[in-house]
């Protein structure tokens, strides 16, 4: 089975098939069983072998996963869940999902990630838990101030929707055991199932919550209901599993990580050494010796000419993203972030995806540099 390419710059983000994609997905149509089964069951323990850890709990998105990771914790109404703005729009849902507060927290300007003396700073006697996002791939290291949250009960609860596969020292991002760990395999993340997410437990107790909530509070396993007349509703739960025909893309693509790594690596470096000669340009740092990039984000001057002028020129730009303390949906949270607000009208996310090549990056650099000589006469 073939797949056409897709070639070129136009697009900022893109999925990459490997090959036998289409051939798992046919064969588990052909299972008759689309549910949770135990090709999704292989892919949990594939990616816990490959990771390092000692179990994961695959469900139907990177949102599902988040949500799934604060009800565990037992996180609700009256709880703060500490959260950069500058996120997707989804990890604060996960959180208004539960019913409890985000307090929105601002990012390093070099990294769009949080650091550890905001979040402490941020922490009133509500907070909860901590969810810090993995910006561009790079792990976020919040050992510092570990023991000053875990003495007033604060958990880490990770979204690593960009970093599936990057390293957090010496080991996988969501083997460092301080945290939960949530990843997404959407279309465009590192690793994609269609869609799907998974969650990283700490402990055995956390894991069976985490597999109840998902399957509707059902506590026996496929196995288990499958050879009995009944089964248990034991609480709370939710239409969350990982379909086996997700499951079947990911288990391909997991086999063909190593691509994966290796070729966003190289891409990201090749923006780096194509965007240093560049007056004005900052590229966010991903940290990509030990992380796999998810993204390419540049903050420039006069970014809605320079994103105008490149659209009009067949390059597909993003914005990753517009602050969530301004949106309307989260206006009850909204504090002044000066900073966040200052880089959500700098940030630009160059094309990044596995079917670019280095020419495409030079010619990605070239324009976005006429780019910046033509919002500059413009002004
Ligand atoms: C993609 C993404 C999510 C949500 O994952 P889905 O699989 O799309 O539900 C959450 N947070 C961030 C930072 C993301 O990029």
């Amino acid at each position: 089975m073939t797949f056409p390419a897709i070639l070129d710059a136009s697009r900022n983000a893109s999925p990459f098939l490997y090959g036998p994609e289409g051939q798992a997905v046919l064969r588990a149509l052909h299972s008759g069983q689309y549910g949770h089964t135990e090709i999704t069951e292989q892919f949990e323990r594939d990616i816990a072998q490959f990771l390092g850890v000692p179990d994961a709990v695959a469900v139907a998105s990177g949102t599902a996963a988040l949500h799934i990771a604060l009800l565990a914790a037992g996180i609700g109404p009256g709880d703060e869940v500490i959260v950069p703005s500058m996120t997707f729009c989804a990890t604060i849902q996960a959180i208004t999902a539960c019913g409890a507060t985000p307090r929105f927290i601002e990012v390093d300007p070099g990294t769009l990630c949080v650091t550890g003396h905001d979040v402490l700073e941020a922490v009133t006697p509500a907070t909860r838990a901590v969810l810090p996002v993995l910006y561009g791939g790079r792990a976020v290291d919040l050992s510092g101030i570990h023991d000053a949250l875990a003495e007033r009960g604060i958990l880490v609860i990770e979204d690593a929707a960009h970093a599936f596969g990057s390293f957090n020292g010496t080991t996988r991002v969501g083997a460092s055991g301080h945290a939960t760990t949530c990843f997404s395999f959407g279309p465009i993340k590192n690793l994609t199932c269609g869609q799907g997410g998974l969650i990283i437990p700490r402990g055995v107790e956390a894991a069976k919550t985490a597999r109840s909530l998902r399957l509707l509070g059902v506590i026996e396993s496929a196995a288990e209901r499958s050879a009995a007349t009944s089964y248990t509703v034991a609480g709370f739960g939710l239409r969350y599993q990982m379909s086996s025909i997700n499951a079947a893309i990911g288990s391909v693509q997991l086999a063909n990580f190593t691509t994966a790594e290796s070729a966003r690596k190289k891409l990201w470096r090749a923006y780096k050494a194509a965007l240093a000669p560049l007056d004005g340009v900052t590229l966010v740092d991903v940290d990509v010796e030990h992380s796999v990039p998810s993204l390419c984000v540049v903050r420039v001057p006069w970014r809605d000419r320079v994103f105008d002028f490149l659209r009009e020129h067949g390059v597909g730009v993003g914005v990753h993203y517009p602050p969530n303390h301004l949106q309307p949906a989260f206006a009850r949270w909204h504090r002044p972030l000066p900073a966040t607000e200052a880089i959500g009208q700098q940030i630009l996310t160059l094309p990044f995806h596995q079917h670019l090549t280095e020419e495409h990056v030079q010619h990605v650099a070239s324009l976005l540099e006429k780019a910046l000589t033509v919002a500059e006469a413009s002004r």
